[in-house]
């Protein structure tokens, strides 16, 4: 085999020791650091490429579509859908399961108009722009749900319009969870039965199956399509994702493309025919229960931290059911020493399955000497 020269080698191992450095530090985004997939190595070796729609097959074989049907199927139960009642493929991440969501509300409703919270993520307004839809960003409450007053307030406004709202299922920096049901009381009050929500579960959609009490998440609440991250809660070496969507509404769109000779269901052409797999290994090797497990012990831990700075007189909190701990967003320093997300002025910890209560031990120390120079600087 030939070998990379001492140079290019040089640059391999800084590379990996940085890895393997900041690792121990991931204190401020949702992405699990705990896993081993070593039993899957051998699948490297291999170029799996799922393009095209994992329900069909085709001719191309070298593909885990089957592997990707059981992890959609799953994902169905999760998400309380009947499996004949949905369709959907692993994505590249969150963000292409929100385009995906937003591309069939669009095509379903081309006059619609898109709500959406001032918590939403980012790349729901570069979405919206792509797409050229019409939307309206709707005020944020101080816990990061949206306002339904406003949204209320807004869509009557435009009633002519088909609403489509994007629910966030946690929000990004506050892990807060929109109230499906006033969503859907709010269609039903101002008598708009063409409606579509699309659910943004990037994290919080591998949290609230597993909780005794979660607030309304899935299909049962009424929600079109959902999107969650393959790479967030259940962890994965590379980013990776699901979209659901009901069934007899891609059939619609399906239908449409099929007219001009194509049946090309997926927003990606070629996809990646490891994350179906690296998915259903960790589904079926953590089990429902398994997941209940993690899912109580990552919220034991934001206990833990929300208790620790509260002894330090910080005001911390957290939302129900969420693993995301809020904060005064503390120096810079801090912040890039342990790879805090910040907006404005809070930060947040997530305390991911790799987040133990050594770890945010370890941050209050830092915390504590952040505070101790900050104010020997103001004195
Ligand atoms: C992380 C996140 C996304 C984007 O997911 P990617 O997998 O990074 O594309 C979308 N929405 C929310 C709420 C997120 O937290």
């Amino acid at each position: 085999m030939k070998e990379l020269d001492a140079q290019a080698k040089a640059k391999l191992d800084a590379l990996y020791e940085r890895v393997v450095e900041h690792a121990g530090s991931f204190l401020g985004y949702p992405c699990n650091q705990k896993f081993d997939y070593r039993p899957l190595y051998r699948f490297l070796d291999h170029s799996l490429n799922n393009v095209g729609d994992p329900f069909r097959s085709a001719t191309f074989r070298l593909n885990t579509h089957d592997i990707e049907c059981e992890v959609i199927y799953r994902f169905a139960e999760f998400c309380r859908a009947r499996q004949s009642d949905v369709w959907g493929y692993v994505t590249n991440g969150g963000t292409e399961g929100n385009m995906y969501g937003f591309y069939l509300a669009r095509e379903l409703y081309p006059e619609g108009l898109v709500y959406y919270s001032e918590d939403t993520h980012y790349s729901v307004s570069k979405i919206l722009r792509l797409i050229k839809s019409r939307s309206i960003m709707i005020k944020s409450q101080e816990n990061g749900e949206m306002d339904y007053d406003d949204l209320y307030e807004t869509i009557r406004l435009h009633r002519d319009a088909p609403p489509i709202v994007i629910a966030n299922i946690g929000t990004t920096m506050k892990g807060a969870v929109d109230d499906l049901d006033r969503i859907n009381s709010i269609f039903s009050e101002l008598a708009l039965p063409a409606h579509y929500i699309h659910a943004d579960a990037a994290l919080s959609g591998m949290i609230l199956p597993f909780v005794d009490a979660p607030q309304p998440y899935g299909f049962d609440a009424g929600v079109d399509s959902i999107s969650i991250s393959g790479h967030k809660m259940i962890g994965s070496p590379f980013p990776s994702g699901v979209v659901l969507a009901k069934k007899k509404n891609v059939e619609r769109v399906a239908r449409s493309v099929e007219y001009i000779g194509t049946l090309d269901t997926t927003l990606s052409g070629s996809r990646n025919g490891l994350s179906p797999l690296f998915l259903w290994y960790a589904l079926k090797l953590r089990g429902e229960d398994g997941f209940r497990r993690l899912v109580e012990s990552c919220l034991a831990v934001a206990d833990y931290a929300v208790e620790q700075f509260r002894q330090r007189g910080i005001k911390a909190w957290r939302n129900r059911n969420a693993n995301t701990v809020v904060f005064p967003r503390p120096s810079d320093r801090l912040v890039n020493r342990w790879q805090l997300a910040v907006h404005r002025d809070i930060a947040h910890i997530i305390a991911m399955p790799h987040v133990d209560t050594g770890m945010i031990d370890a941050f209050m120390l830092s915390f504590e000497q952040d505070l101790a120079q900050r104010s020997e600087g103001a004195a």
